[in-house]
């Protein structure tokens, strides 16, 4: 039937051909007809209309130009070599150029014809060129052209080499497009089709890419983006389903002598409503007999510990063990010093297990984890090893989610037969849209409060060249008594070069701010564990007045005293470093200061940064404009980005489409959760095909 249509191998495509396959499978993963289908247009564009030579401008990002070659030479050597050609309209010339392909071109143009050409101008020497433009002869069809919303598709140079530029895509769609006419079923409830008026998926799949008008572009844009959305909500709401009904929860039925004591004895300061309101939504959970697998969003310095240290409290109340995993040894060693000193005076055992804990020590940690001795245990990734065995682990706590995959998350579960509850938590304020697609199995807790007394940290953007101002600035605030951070970035491609920038602004920082006046510390990713640690408690102690760092303070570390967070080539951090690294002062009574120092040159995505980090202090605020900057790929930093390996919808835009998708795909699996009405067959079958295809790609990536 129809699958076995789509799934057509594109070699077979006329127009195709093996050759051309293999570079479609190459450069963009596309081997069956299907596959090719869903090569969306990225844009449309209206080539009714041509531009005339002179009035090219920088703004223009395409240009369609039709006129005539009056030249055409080779320039210079070998490697170097490029074809130059001169075309010709009514109002000037510009040179088209090619590197690649010469040969071919070369005997193709001629110069008693007229031509259209299209491509993307840019200006070399002082002179707009077009490097491999699409060229094509002018002739009664391609003039008739009526059309203005034409497809442009992606492609790359090696496409381009096989002809499989925009409009060579485009031509060989077009047959397929038509191929396709009662050959696709509808996969989509019919209900839901005329609820939501939406067109049929067989008219779309045309529609998207040979739109007969705007009004109907956009109906096909809808159609498919919800059917996108709505398999992905579909299949996280069904998971979330099943394991509601395969997995008891443990029931916490008490709140008991620790969390009272606690509460009672030793909390430090009132709790804030948004702290009491989602200590309330974590006790429900886990008092209702289901498994809880909550995500729990607060801004930095919001006061998550402080609720997953309850909540484990409400674990041990009811019999159990509790566990929390952080990202990284050094926010783990400050989760156990926090928690250990919270907890100190309660008759209670916590545990630190993270990568450098010695061969003897980590065999008495495991020894007392499965006699129950233990309480509390908090470590990096390997409290999740093999050799871990908990007695009765019944609550787990995951610090700053976005560095933990599903995968991990699933690995938890199995180190019980039942598995425990599960509280994540991430300081990184997640757009809504990106929390429902990421985190769509999971139910969100968000602590909307800062405790109180805290004064809101001022930003400044300043360029290098003022960095003497901002040294007098330092030394200000250091008489003043407080600390400051200075971090440099590093990125993985150019981390050589990095550390050299870090260690030359380490040695200059060391001379403007001489011993024994001032004392500067020093941690970053290369240095042993033991020397990062023992740098971060000169820092945490007062000892250094000054802490140049990497990244690596990026989560997390709370040293109260520290009141500026000074960047270097901020413009080379994205928002939510950004704010993160900002995040990390603010943290005691103190006006605190984030000075982002960047060059002077900077791309409007960059200034954009700038001034938002200057503006405001919401995290959420920040995080949507990310979103807007830079993808939902790239902020979630996570392995789970086959979730949004999105062909169509935006999460930065379709969050209506998105919230539609949800609904509908909830009330589907309220009414039908395993999907056995006869009108769910298609979709069922749909929606398999898509987690085979996504538990591929996970695997792969
Ligand atoms: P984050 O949410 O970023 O993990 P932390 O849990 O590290 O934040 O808390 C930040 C700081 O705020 C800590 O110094 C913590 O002791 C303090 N804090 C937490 N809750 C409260 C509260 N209710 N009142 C006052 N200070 C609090
Ligand atoms: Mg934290």
């Amino acid at each position: 039937m129809s699958n076995t249509f789509l799934q057509t191998p594109v070699e077979y495509l006329k127009g195709v051909g093996p050759q051309r396959a293999e570079t479609l499978q190459k450069e963009m993963g596309i081997f069956t007809f299907g596959e090719l289908l869903t090569l969306y247009p990225f844009r449309y564009e209206d080539r009714t209309k041509f531009h005339n030579i002179k009035d090219i401008t920088p703004e223009l990002y395409t240009v369609q130009l039709r006129g005539k070659f009056v030249g055409l030479k080779m320039i210079g050597e070998k490697r170097a070599k490029r074809l130059s050609a001169i075309f010709r309209d009514a109002t000037g010339d510009i040179e088209l150029v090619w590197f690649q392909g010469i040969k071919w071109i070369t005997g193709k143009f001629k110069t008693d014809r007229e031509y259209i050409v299209y491509g993307k101008p840019q200006m070399y020497n002082g002179k707009w060129n077009i490097a491999h433009p699409e060229v094509e002869e002018v002739t009664e069809a391609n003039t008739r052209l009526a059309n203005p919303l034409q497809p442009v598709y992606p492609s790359t140079e090696k496409m381009k080499g096989k002809f499989l530029d925009s409009k060579g895509i485009a031509r060989i769609i077009k047959p397929l497009a038509i191929l396709i006419q009662g050959k696709i079923p509808e996969i989509l409830p019919e209900a839901l089709i005329s609820r939501m008026k939406m067109m049929n998926r067989e008219q779309a799949l045309y529609q998207i890419h040979f739109p007969s008008s705007a009004e109907s572009l956009q109906r096909a844009q809808f159609r498919l983006k919800f059917e996108e959305l709505f398999f992905l909500q579909l299949r996280l709401l069904k998971t979330k389903a099943f394991r509601q009904e395969q997995f008891k929860g443990f029931v916490f039925s008490t709140v008991g002598d620790r969390f009272n004591e606690f509460y009672k004895n030793y909390l430090p300061f009132p709790l804030t409503n948004a702290q009491k309101r989602v200590i309330k939504e974590i006790r429900h959970d886990t008092g209702s007999g289901k498994q809880m697998n909550r995500l729990l969003q607060g801004d930095v310095g919001s006061g998550k510990t402080l609720v997953a240290l309850m909540t484990m409290l409400i674990a041990l109340d009811n019999g159990f063990q509790a566990g929390m995993m952080a990202p990284t040894e050094i926010l783990a060693n400050q989760h156990y010093q926090t928690i250990s000193a919270m907890l100190d005076g309660m008759n209670l055992k916590v545990g630190l297990l993270t990568g450098s804990v010695k061969t003897a020590q980590r065999r008495e940690l495991h020894r007392m984890l499965e006699s129950g001795e233990m309480d509390i245990l908090i470590g990096t990734h390997a409290l999740i090893e093999e050799g871990v065995k908990f007695k009765n682990l019944g609550m787990v706590v995951i610090d700053e989610q976005h560095r933990f995959g599903v995968e991990q998350r699933a690995k938890l579960w199995s180190k019980n037969t039942q598995p425990p509850h599960v509280l994540v938590m991430t300081a990184t304020p997640i757009p809504r849209t990106l929390a429902m697609t990421l985190y769509g199995d999971l139910d969100v807790s968000v602590i909307d409060e800062m405790p109180p007394g805290r004064k809101s940290i001022k930003t400044m953007h300043k360029f290098d060249s003022h960095r003497l101002e901002v040294f007098g600035f330092m030394k200000e605030q250091i008489k003043l008594g407080r600390q400051i951070y200075i971090v440099y970035p590093l990125i993985k491609e150019s981390e050589k070069m990095d550390y050299k920038d870090l260690e030359d602004g380490y040695e200059s920082i060391c001379r403007a701010f001489p011993l024994p006046e001032y004392k500067v510390s020093i941690v970053h990713g290369q240095m042993k564990t033991e020397a990062k640690d023992f740098e971060m408690q000169r820092f945490v102690k007062g000892e250094t007045n000054i802490m140049v760092a990497t990244t690596v303070i990026e989560v997390g570390v709370n040293v109260p005293n520290a009141s500026v967070m000074v960047i270097e080539s901020a413009e080379r951090f994205g928002l939510s470093q950004l704010h993160q690294l900002r995040g990390r002062v603010g943290r005691g009574a103190d006006q605190s200061y984030c000075i982002l120092l960047s060059s002077y040159k900077l791309s409007s995505d960059a200034k954009l940064r700038m001034s938002t980090m200057v503006k405001t202090n919401d995290g959420f605020e920040i995080a949507d404009t990310d979103l807007r900057l830079r993808g939902p790929g790239d902020i979630s930093g996570t392995q789970q980005s086959g979730l949004l390996n999105l062909k169509i919808a935006d999460l930065a835009q379709d969050a209506q489409i998105l919230q539609y998708a949800r609904n509908a795909a909830g009330e589907i699996l309220n009414e039908d959760v395993h999907l056995e009405k006869p009108e769910h067959q298609l979709m069922k079958q749909h929606l398999t095909e898509v987690e085979k295809f996504q538990a591929n790609w996970s695997r792969i990536s």
